[in-house]
């Protein structure tokens, strides 16, 4: 299993604020919705943790989903 960043674009209200927080994670696009910029990594948990955690919509979720290697 490894763990994936998604995102929810209906509930994503692009405030920007994951992006503030985790920049080399998420990114807002040109659709005003935040999209995952790079993937997953341990060793940015803590920071994409709490970008998940600041979003104001919820609409970061982190999944464990199989690995399709
Ligand atoms: Fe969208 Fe949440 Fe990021 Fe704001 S913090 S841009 S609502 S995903």
């Amino acid at each position: 299993m490894i763990k994936k960043i998604i995102i929810d674009d209906e509930v994503c209200i692009g405030c920007g604020a994951c992006e503030g927080t985790a920049p080399d994670h998420f990114e807002l696009g040109s659709d005003g919705k935040a999209h995952v910029k790079k993937q997953y990594s341990e060793d940015d948990k803590e920071t994409i943790e709490a970008a998940k955690n600041g979003c104001p919509a919820g609409a970061i979720e982190v999944k464990e989903v199989e690995d399709k290697k």
